[in-house]
């Protein structure tokens, strides 16, 4: 038999559990289905197990999208100290590790355990642990979930994007949106460490250093710490301008970015016999010091060098280039930039323009957040921008 529900979404993650909760417990039948039958895994996995449940300081800026101004709606009408209202009344205790990024005391557990709290207190039926199909007839979406047929006037896409396939990522958003005729901007890893050839190996002898620098790509320019792997580059930073990067572009990164300009110049006044090797090692670590003074090749005393040279290095130390040749890819990538259109929905439903009942919430829309908590306030502002319009209908 066939059972009726107001709406069906499926992916039970950060944006599907949030938007069940919300419209259930506005009196919208629910049913929340995932093809895993543990709910919410990447929450438990995120921000290495704290969660970075959201951003104080979360705003459109702090997205990338082909329509920049689309998540502005969505985010305005949530707000960061909206979620962080509901953390309180479930008694999870919290704090704000940097740059305004709130993390659990405890566990990520905890978050999960609160969206299923509230899942449960909106009525909402869950069907985890099996795949399901989408039909569209007679304007209801009928989806099939091993024997069973579940029917609604409405669809939520939340099943996020494509990173880490290990954790149950597909492509089921992008596949059931095609179907229906929505455009797709292309999915690519974000957030993600750079790979570096064997040209540029010399710093894989860095491998396990960081440090706090200025990294930029394209339009992206992040202040944060960034850390030499074996295949290349991480650390926030890198992650950062991961989303900004495009692949043949170059990533440039600023080493000191607290010394004023002729510092090198100012050092050769002061301590003629120093060298560049031991300057830089007052300001980074050791090894990459030594590493970025051999490839300086500037031996000697300061005194005994042209302050034109030592110009020179201090741009090359202000301006180092990297050409990664790719990524770690989406095995490794916290998000997935790109997704169904933001074109082809209503900034104020998330619903569909083209097929009415359907809506895409969460990380599987061409909404992608920084690092910081900004993907998961996007998860909820956008859950609760379709849950207010499931709840009207
Ligand atoms: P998801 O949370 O990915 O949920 C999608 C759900 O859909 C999953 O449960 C999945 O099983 C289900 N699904 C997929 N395919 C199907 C299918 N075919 N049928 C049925 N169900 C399906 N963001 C932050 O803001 N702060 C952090 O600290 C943070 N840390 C992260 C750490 C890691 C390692 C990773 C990978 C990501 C992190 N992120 C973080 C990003 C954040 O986890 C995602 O942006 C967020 O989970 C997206 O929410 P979502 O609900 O759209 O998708």
């Amino acid at each position: 038999a066939t059972r009726s529900f107001d709406a069906i979404i499926i992916g039970a993650g950060a944006a599907g559990m949030y938007c069940a909760a919300l419209a259930g417990q506005q009196g919208s039948r629910i049913l929340l289905v995932d093809h895993a039958s543990e709910p919410g895994r990447k929450i438990l996995i995120s921000g290495g197990g704290r969660c970075n449940f959201t951003n104080i300081g979360a705003t459109a800026d702090n997205f990338l999208s082909a329509n920049p101004h689309f998540a502005k709606s969505a985010l305005g009408r949530y707000t960061p100290a909206d979620f962080l209202a509901l953390v309180d009344r479930h008694r999870i205790a919290w704090h704000e590790k940097t740059l305004g990024q709130l993390f659990c005391d405890g566990s990520a557990r905890q978050i999960v355990a609160m969206l299923l709290d509230e899942c449960a207190a909106g009525g909402v039926e869950n069907a985890f642990g099996q795949a399901a199909t989408v039909e569209h007839r007679d304007g209801s979406f009928d989806v099939t979930i091993g024997t069973a047929t579940a029917r609604a006037p409405a669809l939520v896409l939340a099943s996020g994007g494509l990173s880490i396939p290990k954790l149950g990522a597909t492509g089921f958003a992008y596949d059931v949106a095609r179907r229906f005729g929505l455009k797709i901007v292309e999915p690519r890893p974000a957030l993600v460490p750079l790979t570096l050839s064997g040209g540029q190996a010399l710093f894989s002898t860095l491998s396990g250093v960081s440090a706090e620098v200025v990294a930029s790509a394209g339009k992206g320019r992040f202040r944060e710490a960034a850390l030499f792997t074996h295949r290349g580059l991480s650390g926030p930073a890198i992650l950062q301008v991961s989303s900004y990067w495009l692949p043949g572009q170059p990533v440039t990164v600023d080493f000191l970015p607290d010394l004023p300009r002729g510092w090198l110049r100012q050092a050769k006044r002061v301590e003629p016999r120093s060298t560049v090797r031991r300057m830089l090692g007052r300001h980074l670590p050791d090894r990459l010091a030594g590493t970025l003074a051999e490839q300086l090749a500037l031996a000697g005393e300061l005194a005994n060098i042209p302050d034109r040279r030592l110009d020179d290095a201090e741009r090359r130390i202000a301006e180092w280039t990297f050409t990664p040749n790719g990524s770690e890819g989406f095995a490794k990538a916290e998000v997935t930039i790109g997704g169904i259109s933001t074109a082809e929905l209503s900034s104020q439903t998330m619903q569909s323009n083209r097929v009415p009942g359907l809506f895409a919430i969460g990380e599987a829309v061409d909404v992608t957040g920084w690092l910081g908590g900004y993907n998961f306030q996007w998860a909820w502002a956008s859950a609760n921008a379709a849950a207010q319009a499931l709840a009207r209908t």
